[in-house]
């Protein structure tokens, strides 16, 4: 007869507890640094360019900001993911964040693309969604020419953005981003300068009737035909963009979708039963009525 013993009994208090301690001590050893490294960025973009003008330094810092976050948090969006737990870079490994990685952007550059605990390439999401945030905010600041309107422009490009990214990474359009987007959309339906509260939740209403009907109409293709997270992005769309431009920003991406799937079909670089996601170009649509509404 075996006798198993359990180990941790024969541990003395002290050192059960020293066992315990030391990865808070390290993991809290990690936080002051990535907490600066997390608002340095932002913060030296907007002073900068804060001597240039100051409602554009603030919307580019906005950007970069709300970038970096979203990119930290990426994972986070997938339903089938904790919503706690210490944050992790690379997939591969789930390695605890480094500092460096607390700004993205950097860590990326610095680390050459690479995780520095197990080699393997990182997403260029690191990349494209910080700096596609700027970049939106900033065109956002230049379109709207007022700060509140180009803060709000910036923040429903990115998350298309964002939306844009998932659907390319995993084929998702998480309900974790769509919804909450959808009831700030709602929310802040009165924000927009040239367009009044009334036509944007008119744009909502006419985008969940058109979904609808998209959905109706896709039934008899088979299940998946048209995806319910196309069907919810529309109804987003609509409480941003509001009417009449949600028509507009729905034709527009399916213009896009049709070319460039005919491309595609053409020069025989996807089949006829490939996947070609709907969201990038509902994305583009979007984008496109939202700043020429
Ligand atoms: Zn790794």
């Amino acid at each position: 007869m075996s006798l198993q013993l359990d180990p941790l009994p024969l541990l003395s208090p002290a050192l059960v507890r020293a066992s315990t301690a030391a990865p808070a001590r390290v993991r809290l050893g990690r936080t002051a640094p990535a907490l600066l490294a997390y608002v340095f960025l932002p913060l030296a973009v907007f002073a900068a360019l804060s001597f240039v003008s100051t409602g554009l330094a603030l919307a580019l810092a906005a950007g970069l900001a709300l970038g970096h976050t979203l990119d930290l948090l990426f994972g986070r969006f997938y339903s089938d993911s904790e919503l706690r737990g210490p944050l992790h870079r690379c997939d591969g490994c789930r390695s605890p964040l480094r500092a460096a990685f607390a700004m993205p952007l950097v860590g990326f550059l610095w680390w050459r693309g690479r995780c520095p605990d197990c080699g393997s390439r990182l997403p260029l999401r690191a990349l494209v969604l910080p700096a596609g945030a700027c970049g939106l905010f900033g065109i956002s600041y230049v379109v709207f020419d007022q700060a509140g309107a180009a803060l709000l422009g910036g923040l429903f490009a990115t998350v298309f953005l964002a939306l844009t990214l998932t659907d390319l990474e995993r084929r998702l359009l998480p309900n974790r981003i769509i919804y909450p987007a959808i009831l700030l959309a709602a929310a802040l339906s009165w924000g927009w300068p040239e367009t009044p509260a009334v036509a944007v939740l008119l744009g909502g209403g006419v985008a969940v009737a058109l979904a609808g009907a998209i959905l109706l109409f896709s039934l008899p293709f088979g299940p998946g035909a048209f995806g319910m997270g196309d069907v919810k992005m529309i109804v987003l769309i609509g409480f941003v963009v509001g009417f009449p431009a949600v028509v507009t920003g729905l034709l527009a991406g399916t213009i896009a979708a049709g070319v460039v799937a005919g491309f595609l079909l053409l020069t025989g670089l996807r089949g006829s039963r490939d996947y070609i996601p709907h969201g990038p170009f509902l994305a583009l649509g979007a984008v496109i009525a939202l700043f020429l509404r």
